[in-house]
């Protein structure tokens, strides 16, 4: 019996299909993510876009899907999955194409702020199981200075309103969220 064609080669779709189980074929191009995705504007592919380079596959136009920076400005929101026909689970694939893309050194010139962003967000998170937004400003602030002065006004107005805390909170469960970020990197190493 002949297996699945994604599952013949090592294409784009057919990593994207094992690290995901989604699969980019079920998608027929009609359109209505890219219609409904509040960042599709700002994009440089659309979301069905992106998937249709995906499916075809093609030299150069793996490339040009992990090298996007609409895969850095995918919210997650959830949109597309609901509005698609198909139920293809747009946000779910995006999520593998960044892991992807940082993989292959093809990240978007742009993204790397956004990345900054990512991992500035997530340490805290390791340490304390909590988001930690002074740690998360200061951390970002000091992996990309540019930024050092942006928004430094609001920062006091947060801090009366009691919206700011000094310290981290750490919850008790702290312990297993450790233990799922060691899975995780343990997961990416051996892809
Ligand atoms: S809504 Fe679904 S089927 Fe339509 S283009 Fe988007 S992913 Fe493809
Ligand atoms: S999940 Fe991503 S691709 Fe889908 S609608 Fe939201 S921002 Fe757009």
């Amino acid at each position: 019996m002949e297996g699945h064609p994604e599952d013949q080669d090592q294409s784009l779709m057919s990593r994207v299909r094992e690290g995901t189980g989604e699969s980019a074929y079920k998608c027929y191009q009609c359109g209505k993510c890219s219609a409904g995705c509040p960042l599709a504007l700002e994009m440089d592919y659309p979301p069905s876009q992106i998937l249709r380079m995906i499916q075809l596959g093609l030299p150069g136009l793996e490339e040009k899907a992990l090298g996007s920076l609409s895969i850095w400005l995918c919210l997650a929101c959830e949109t597309c999955v609901a509005r698609c026909p198909k139920e293809v689970d747009l946000p779910k694939i995006m999520d593998f194409l960044r892991q992807e893309s940082l993989r292959r050194g093809l990240t978007h010139p742009t993204a790397k702020n956004i990345i900054k962003f990512h991992r500035a967000f997530l340490d805290p998170v390791k340490y304390t199981g909590r988001a930690f937004e002074v740690g998360l400003i200061a951390d970002y602030k000091a992996r990309n200075p540019i930024s050092a002065f942006q928004d430094v006004l609001i920062a006091p107005k947060m801090f009366f309103k009691g919206k700011l805390s000094l310290a981290p909170h750490m919850i008790k469960g702290r312990g297993e969220i450790g233990r799922i970020f060691e899975r995780a990197m343990k997961k990416e190493s051996k892809k």
